[in-house]
């Protein structure tokens, strides 16, 4: 019973963006139905205009439920509104007036907002009672007809208020959905802790910049950094203080690269940087710069200095070989100087 019902109103997850939404459409359609008070009472349709009334007072309660969080209760009195004032119009004024297409604009809120199973039951609901009221009109005359010149009139301004509603609606849908896409793809190419890109994606660029050094062969070179006694950090100052240093050394890793440079996290404190049209004296001078960089850095934990250093082995790509043997060579460089007594910049390869 429980399910049923959770399911049966918008999950409380359910994007916030939704329920701006929402309360966008609520100031919307107050707004169209305060404008339907005066056009029923200049058509002299008293009970049209009065059932407007109630509308406005529903969509101002439904407003201010949503701004306390009471969203069940919002969304549940818009769709007692949309579905009283649809059928009421329709019924008062006929099938012309276009009250009906109000309707339809459930249809992409229901898919929206809860899961797929409970929205094709409501979408059936939601069809029976179109049908329904649709046949109804067939048989039975309005109860309050206007002319038939101020029918169109009401007619027009449904289907503007609607087309406007459906084109914000699909607005939302493109903007909601290429944000997410957005955010899915940054997730999935960089690394959480230093916004660096991570190593699968690290990967996949250095193949496409492969793929275009074979055809347009030019000086590529690789630099593999890491930290040195990073544990040693960690175990004298902390895990959080280590993850400082990490953000503080890719901060500046990312700052001293060019445009064109590509850098990723490789490993733990591990850092591989690919620098295309680059030759070997070029990017031994960056790595240099880059090294004294990460030693001057000044990072404290609990009013102690942290010192950090950094080991970089420099390589250039040689035609024809596989990327993981330039990686491999640049690690043996790296290994040479971590060796030699490490804070060193290592080439290897020219
Ligand atoms: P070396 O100079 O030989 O590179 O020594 P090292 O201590 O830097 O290297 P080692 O491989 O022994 O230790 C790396 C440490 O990095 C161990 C691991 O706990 C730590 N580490 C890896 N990823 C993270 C992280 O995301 N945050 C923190 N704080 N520590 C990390
Ligand atoms: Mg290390
Ligand atoms: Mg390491």
């Amino acid at each position: 019973m429980q399910g049923t019902h959770s399911e049966s109103l918008p999950r409380r997850d359910a994007r916030p963006e939704f329920w701006q939404l929402s309360m966008r459409c609520c100031q919307l359609a107050g707004s169209v139905d305060v404008a339907f008070f005066f056009i029923f009472l200049i058509l002299g349709s008293p009970i049209l205009a009065w059932i407007n009334v109630v509308s406005v007072a529903m969509y101002v309660y439904a407003y201010h439920a949503f701004k306390q969080r009471r969203n069940r209760l919002a969304v549940l009195l818009i769709r007692i509104e949309v579905l009283v004032h649809a059928g009421l119009g329709t019924v008062l004024i006929g099938w012309g007036s276009g009250f009906h297409y109000f309707l339809l604009m459930f249809i992409p809120a229901l898919f929206v907002s809860m899961r797929a199973r409970s929205a094709w039951i409501y979408a059936g609901w939601l069809w029976a009672y179109y049908v329904s009221l649709d046949v109804l009109m067939w048989f039975v005359s309005p109860l309050q007809p206007i002319s038939s010149n101020a029918l169109l009139g009401v007619h027009v301004f449904n289907l503007t208020v609607v087309f406007c509603m459906f084109s914000y609606l699909a607005l939302f849908y493109v903007v909601t959905v290429s944000r997410a896409h957005k955010s899915l793809a940054r997730m999935a190419t960089t690394d959480s802790l230093t916004g660096l890109f991570n190593r699968r994606h690290m990967i996949a660029l250095t193949e496409k910049i492969l793929a275009r050094h074979h055809r347009r062969p030019s000086n590529l070179t690789l630099m593999l950094m890491d930290i040195d006694h990073f544990k040693q950090v960690n175990d004298l100052h902390g895990h959080d203080t280590g993850d400082r240093v990490l953000e503080a050394v890719s901060e500046l890793l990312k700052c001293s690269m060019r445009e064109q440079d590509f850098i990723g996290r490789w490993g733990g404190e591990e850092f591989l940087c690919i620098l295309p049209d680059t030759d070997f004296s070029h990017a031994t001078d960056s790595a240099e710069r880059i090294r004294k960089a990460v030693q001057a850095l000044e990072i404290y934990s609990n009013g102690k200095k942290v010192s950090v250093t950094l080991s970089i082995g420099v390589t250039q790509y040689r035609v024809e070989e596989v990327l993981s043997d330039a990686i491999a060579r640049a690690d043996c460089a790296l290994y040479e100087g971590k060796l030699a007594g490490r804070n060193r910049v290592e080439v290897v390869g020219v």
